[in-house]
């Protein structure tokens, strides 16, 4: 099925792969199936060299195989990883071939190319934190580093634009990333392709004087390492002595730092010294050799094998006097503690890099990652324990998240698009109605996700509810709310006073505060800012205060008379009924609706419906005694009907419905939708057409992409209503479709 160029490919690159990981560890199944898989995702589009695009996705798995080999995964998820971008194949086709775990790192690859496609690296620290807290495992961020570099070596076929911000970009985060997560030599090849793109000049200046002194320099260390080849010989070692001459970028950055030409630089390169051997104290002796031949230089003596670094990098280092007189390092290591530094993962990542505190938390995971490693191989660690640790929960405990402008925030755990809006601004938060988080609208409690963008959507008549305060998770958030309501009770209060001042003042009664406290409070009020604030609600309740004292008054003013229940004509309307209520709870406990003949009156007490929560037959529900409008039902978790209760427990009676009711009742429903034109007809036409009930009213405000709306429905009973609300919420504009009230 493949042409012999491809599958000259495929072979080269399971070769390859059993080569660096071992065949036994390879399964050339999954590679294959992914290479064949993504040379048909990209069957159709070429890479602006005109060659196939399949040949990048190729590359990068090329890389992970050669320079970064884990397992086969990473190898097949290199191979699929453009897959999503580039064609009609879709997260799900990738599970269904391949299952969770590629698809995992697939998806991961994906957003994190998403990203910096869309933003602008503004705060380098928060962008890295960023990808760590996106890449849920390791290996989403190892392919795309070698996706990274892949990119860097053919960057000379992208526009000029492009490759300055690619070249900016990895040299301030993927570079940094690279050298952390051990893999050395990735990282030079990154800085050096960054720099030879951003500043052509100097690098080309760099180069072509290494390559002028490289003559001058083979010669040179020719006849520093051979006196050293030999004793070594002498002494019956095996060893291997290799030089590097340090990358371009590296010294560029020395230049500038010393402020001083190439030609002044000592450590331009270093000399490797690698021994065969088990035992790590042969390089103690290799180093006492080596100090025979040449005068070290105390200070720079470094004894990393006694004392690892961080990292677990184990070597000696030495600087020492050529006979020139030119300073010259030696490192001097075993095969072993060289192979791991060079094998990336775990090599010098920490080396003369500042680590702040704050990095304490990617140290420690390293440390673990490194052994874990280290172990692989040793009997009691089978390879699927090691997958196990490719799972980071890094910065997981944060959100990072962008505002349409690209604007990064950074919120805990957990935190909603509601938050985000506190986040802002305040003010965004108090007047929030919806948001869009990637484009799609989200209900308020959505739980946010790092890399996301949110875009809050706000309604200047919007106010904050008093479920807010659950949704929130931020302080500032929590405290906005916290301050927004208290000003809201004071006004409430404030207001509640001054009803209640004016009307004394018409009565033209006088009371001090503490015989008004006394008062309130013996009226089941727990002190006086709850009274007005109640008056503030309600101004009846300032009327039947009012009534009280002016009884109480007249009732004391008879000298010795006990206190007795005051004369029935002197009280409130609504204590008359009060009465009734009482007479009612005593014999049969409850009211029942639906008992009577007449619809209004149940058991000689007018009734009605409260419109703020529109109960209906299967809702729990609870009368209310009026002052003059005789028993009003609300529904048990009503707002209205928890405060009524807190200030007035024996006002309320226990209402059963009989549900052989015949009548008709007013449901409300609340809609939060996106806004398009058409949409309330369609509710509309659908809640007519399917359950036959009359629409009573319908009130709808826009506002940006999102509308919210109030229907109120003539239903029979919870049941009908509950099935409504259902159906409309699978409509596919509908964001939220819940009760009214
Ligand atoms: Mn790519």
């Amino acid at each position: 099925m493949l042409s012999n160029f491809y599958k000259k490919k495929l072979d080269e690159l399971i070769s390859v792969s059993k080569r660096t990981l071992g065949s036994e560890k390879v399964n050339d199944n999954l590679i294959s199936n992914a290479f064949k898989f993504a040379l048909e995702a990209h069957k159709n589009v070429n890479r602006a060299s005109g060659e196939p695009y399949f040949l990048h996705p190729y590359e990068v798995a090329m890389i992970m195989a050669k320079e970064i080999p884990i397992d086969d995964v990473s190898i097949a998820s290199a191979l699929l990883h453009d897959v999503l971008e580039d064609s009609e194949f879709t997260i799900k086709d990738i599970k269904a071939e391949f299952g969770d775990e590629i698809a995992e790192i697939v998806e991961g690859a994906s957003q994190i190319e998403g990203i910096f496609e869309n933003y602008e690296v503004k705060v380098v620290d928060s962008f890295k934190k960023l990808l760590l807290s996106m890449a849920s495992d390791l290996r989403i961020i190892l392919v795309k580093f070698a996706d990274r570099l892949h990119n860097l070596r053919t960057i000379e076929q992208l526009p000029p634009q492009r490759q300055t911000r690619i070249a900016q970009d990895t040299l301030e985060i993927f570079a940094p990333f690279a050298h952390r997560f051990g893999l050395s030599n990735i990282k030079a090849e990154m800085e050096d392709l960054s720099f030879k793109c951003l500043n052509r000049s100097v690098y080309d200046e760099i180069a072509m004087q290494l390559r002028e002194k490289k003559k001058e320099r083979d010669k040179f260390l020719k006849n520093f390492i051979e006196p050293i080849n030999e004793a070594l010989k002498k002494e019956n070692y095996k060893f291997e002595i290799t030089s590097r001459v340090k990358h371009i970028y590296s010294i560029y950055r020395k230049m500038m730092r010393i402020n001083k030409p190439i030609d002044e630089i000592y450590d331009l390169f270093a000399v490797r010294v690698i021994l065969d051997t088990p035992n790590k104290y042969d390089c103690f002796s290799a180093y006492g050799i080596i100090s025979q031949i040449y005068l070290p230089v105390p200070e720079r003596f470094k004894d990393y094998i006694s004392l690892p670094k961080q990292n677990g990098y184990q070597s000696i280092h030495t600087t020492v006097v050529s006979k020139e007189g030119k300073l010259v390092e030696v490192q001097i290591r075993t095969r072993e503690m060289h192979e791991f530094a060079e094998k990336g993962i775990a090599a010098h990542w920490k080396y003369k890099e500042n680590i702040r505190i704050s990095d304490k938390k990617l140290d420690e995971w390293m440390k673990w990652i490194r052994e874990t490693i280290e172990n692989v191989g040793k009997e009691d660690v089978s390879s699927s324990q090691l997958f196990e640790t490719f799972k980071l929960n890094l910065y997981q405990d944060e959100i990072y998240c962008f505002t349409p402008k690209g604007e990064l925030k950074i919120l805990p755990y957990g935190a909603t698009p509601l938050d985000f809006a506190f986040e802002i601004h305040t003010e965004i938060g108090m007047r929030c109605i919806g948001a869009k988080v990637n484009g799609k609208i989200v209900s308020l409690d959505t739980p946010l996700k790092s890399g996301s963008q949110v875009e809050i959507i706000t309604s200047k008549n919007q106010t904050p509810k008093k479920d807010w305060e659950k949704i929130v998770v931020t302080q500032k958030a929590k405290s906005d709310l916290r301050k927004y309501f208290n000003t809201e009770r004071r006004k409430i209060i404030s207001k509640g006073r001054d009803i209640f001042e004016k009307k004394l003042k018409k009565k033209k009664i006088n009371i001090n505060e503490d015989e008004l406290t006394r008062m309130v409070q013996k009226y089941r009020y727990k002190d006086l800012s709850n009274f007005y604030y109640s008056v503030g609600l309600d101004e009846i309740r300032a009327d039947e205060m009012i009534g009280i004292i002016l009884n109480k008054r007249k009732s004391v003013s008879v000298d010795n008379v006990p206190e007795v229940l005051p004369e029935v004509e002197f009280l409130p309307a609504e204590l008359k009924q009060e009465r009734l209520i009482k007479e009612i709870r005593e014999s049969v406990g409850s009211i029942t609706i639906g008992d009577s003949y007449d619809s209004n009156i149940i058991q000689g007490l007018k009734y009605d419906f409260a419109k703020c929560c529109n109960p209906i037959p299967g809702d729990e529900v609870v009368g209310y005694i009026t002052r003059s409008e005789g028993l009003r039902i609300h529904r048990r978790n009503c707002n209205n009907i928890i405060n009524l209760y807190l200030m007035d427990p024996n006002r309320i009676i226990d209402v059963n419905w009989n549900m052989n009711i015949h009548d008709t009742f007013a449901g409300g429903i609340i809609i939060i939708g996106e806004d398009r034109k058409g949409i309330v007809n369609e509710i509309t036409e659908m809640i007519s057409k399917n359950f036959g009930v009359n629409i009573k009213s319908i009130n709808i405000n826009t506002k940006g992409s999102l509308f919210e709306g109030t229907i109120i429905l003539e239903v029979k009973d919870l049941k009908q209503l509950n099935s409504i609300i259902e159906k409309i919420s699978h409509h596919k504009s509908i964001i939220r479709a819940s009760r009214f009230g």
